[in-house]
């Protein structure tokens, strides 16, 4: 299975004095998704949780405090595995505007994320892509995909009751998980 299901584009032009502001706007040129792990923000429970991380620490970098070509859209978990973390390994973080993440990891098809070379071995150790919740969000992720095709094929007032009736099934199994999730 690929890694990054849809690149991001940093298409915002526009220029704010506090980084905060770019929220939205990562949002949507990282297609809603953590840059590092490659989760969707629906897990949690869309952006108000989502954070906004400096690529280069604004510790160490202040003067890219609020340059957008440093920020990154990312989850909770990345970005509080990431923290502050600086050192040459990071240097050999590439861009994924610009580079294809798809080579560098993989999605087993357990939906288990694994390193495809060594330089990455060190990003994705860092970030703690081996976790067992990593696999529980892909998981999520693919079933919500699934349940959309669903819904696109069979909207509501088209479909049988039979139908209906699994769709709930699946988002009351999808709600549970979202709990459980909740509580990590
Ligand atoms: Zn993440």
């Amino acid at each position: 299975m690929t890694f990054i299901k849809n690149k991001p584009n940093r298409t915002f032009s526009k220029e704010y004095s506090d980084y905060k502001r770019y929220k939205l706007p990562l949002k949507k040129d990282f297609n809603e998704r953590c840059w590092y792990c490659d989760t969707h923000d629906w897990i949690y429970q869309w952006h108000r949780r989502y954070q906004i991380d400096h690529f280069k620490p604004k510790r160490i970098f202040p003067e890219l405090e609020n340059n957008y070509s440093n920020l990154v859209y990312s989850c909770p978990l990345c970005n509080s595995f990431k923290s502050d973390t600086w050192n040459k390994e990071w240097i050999n973080w590439l861009d994924p505007v610009e580079h294809d993440y798809n080579k560098h990891l993989k999605k087993e098809s357990c939906w288990k994320i694994l390193p495809l070379s060594k330089e990455w071995s060190f990003i994705y150790y860092n970030l703690k892509l081996y976790l067992h919740i990593r696999q529980v969000h892909n998981l999520m992720d693919d079933l919500t995909i699934l349940v959309r095709k669903l819904e696109e094929k069979f909207p509501l007032e088209t479909s049988t009751k039979e139908l209906n009736d699994l769709k709930l099934k699946i988002y009351t199994l999808r709600e549970k998980i979202l709990i459980k999730n909740e509580q990590y």
